[in-house]
């Protein structure tokens, strides 16, 4: 489980240019859910009570996943729970209120089109204009500076596989993967263009070598005089300290800036299951302590060489967040420096995010949108993940829970 940090920063750094009387705490609940109103907390309390108990979470998570495969007419319950506390919307239209919202109170949006398990050639040349579409939304706005996407919304997962295994291809598959890459390519040109910036996320770890090679080729392209591009490395990987660091040797030697997403890993259970079935040696670290450490070793590294290095700081562990901001202190560096972003998932963590965002650093919400039976898969992950993390859930209720009492509600 997360502690609270101990000691608190305060919010003034080297240079004596106070960006915040406040200390940086991530228990001010009255910062952290402002831009919730009481029905809102209330359906919140009510989901992360429900996903708080594995058996009610387990039932839901299957209730919902057949009744949609069924067809049957739920989509508006999801859409009135679950759904509005993970996901922005179904539109970009709609997601547009959600990060005006959350642009009130200075927090920045990674506008995510979440549409996942499409498997398709013209569902993943459709997906294309669509992101374009988000892309030049963005430009628009002053607190979108991030589209994530998933390369396994525009390639055949296993043909993704294939290539990570480096079997040869045939001609067929050649051409494939070649419309593959122009389909990323489009994508870094018009978030070039338009000067945003995109965050290749990280899947599972048989089909991640094409992601990676596809990120440093996107990166040598698009990064070397701007910042476009950011890989994304799982801390929960025992090997990926390893490569972040020869991630950062590559591009240092060809002369682009290495765009750095950090998370633990999303997987593990999966990684871990696999690993047992096919009998070889688990990616995963054998525990969570040993995730906690390289995830912090990796983010002090990307502190210490950020003028070759943007550092993306995606995860909701308090005392990462929290050694981070005291490095930066320690560092003298601005909060607001351009090459360090702090992010969480909407809906989660709030604490962390406005109360980062209220002492002057860069820190953005991962918002999805999409039509609801597509975010279906994301939403499961989510309820997964809030129900088997011990602590997660647990620790969002209190936060909820208090803050409810201090409304009188
Ligand atoms: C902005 C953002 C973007 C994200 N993008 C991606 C992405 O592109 N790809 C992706 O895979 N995930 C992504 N995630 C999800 C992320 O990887 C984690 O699953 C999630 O954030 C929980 O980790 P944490 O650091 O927030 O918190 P914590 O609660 O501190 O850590 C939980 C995580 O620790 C690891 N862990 C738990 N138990 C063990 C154990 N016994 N042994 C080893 N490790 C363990 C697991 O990764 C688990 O998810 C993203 C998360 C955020 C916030």
């Amino acid at each position: 489980m997360n502690m609270a940090p101990e000691s608190r920063i305060h919010v003034i750094f080297a240079n004596n240019f106070p960006i915040s009387d406040m200390p940086l705490s991530f228990d001010n609940i009255e910062i952290a859910f402002r831009y919730r109103d009481n029905k809102e907390l209330k359906r919140a309390n009510f989901l992360f009570t429900s996903m708080n108990s594995p058996f009610l979470s387990k039932m839901g998570m299957k209730a919902t996943q057949w009744a949609m495969n069924m067809h049957l007419p739920v989509k508006a319950l999801v859409k009135k729970t679950i759904f509005q506390q993970f996901c922005g919307g179904e539109t970009i239209e709609e997601a547009a209120e959600t990060s005006a919202t959350l642009g009130k109170f200075g927090v920045d949006v990674a506008l995510d089109y979440s549409v996942e398990g499409k498997e398709e050639e013209a569902d993943f040349d459709h997906a294309v204009p669509e992101f374009i579409k988000a892309i030049e939304y963005a430009a628009t706005q002053n607190n979108i500076p991030f589209i994530p996407i998933k390369v396994t919304g525009f390639a055949r997962f296993s043909l993704l596989e294939k290539i990570h295994l480096q079997q040869p291809l045939n001609a067929d598959e050649k051409a494939e993967w070649t419309r593959v890459e122009e389909r990323i390519h489009k994508i870094c040109a018009a978030a070039a263009k338009c000067k945003s910036m995109i965050l290749i996320d990280a899947e599972e770890s048989w089909i991640q070598l094409p992601v990676d090679e596809l990120a440093d080729a996107m990166m040598a392209r698009y990064n070397k005089n701007e910042l476009v591009v950011f890989n994304t490395f799982q801390m929960y990987r025992h090997d990926r300290y390893e490569f972040l660091k020869v991630s950062h040797v590559k591009a240092m030697k060809e002369g682009y800036i290495l765009g750095a997403k950090l998370v633990r890993g999303a997987y593990m259970e999966k990684e871990r299951r696999r690993a047992a079935e096919q009998n070889y040696p688990s990616p995963i670290q054998p525990n969570k302590e040993s995730t906690d450490k390289d995830y912090d070793l990796a983010v002090a590294y990307c502190l210490d060489h950020l003028d070759t290095i943007a550092l993306f700081i995606g995860t909701h562990n308090e005392n990462s967040c929290f050694k981070a901001a005291e490095t930066m202190q320690q560092k003298g560096l601005q909060p607001n420096h351009h090459h360090v972003y702090f992010s969480q998932l909407f809906g989660m963590s709030d604490n962390i995010t406005f109360n980062l965002a209220d002492a002057g650093f860069n820190v953005c919400k991962y918002l999805p949108y999409g039509p609801v039976k597509d975010v279906v898969p994301y939403l499961m992950r989510r309820a997964q993940e809030n129900t088997s993390v011990a602590g997660q859930t647990g620790r969002e209720l209190g936060l909820i829970r208090r803050e409810m009492k201090r409304r009188g509600i």
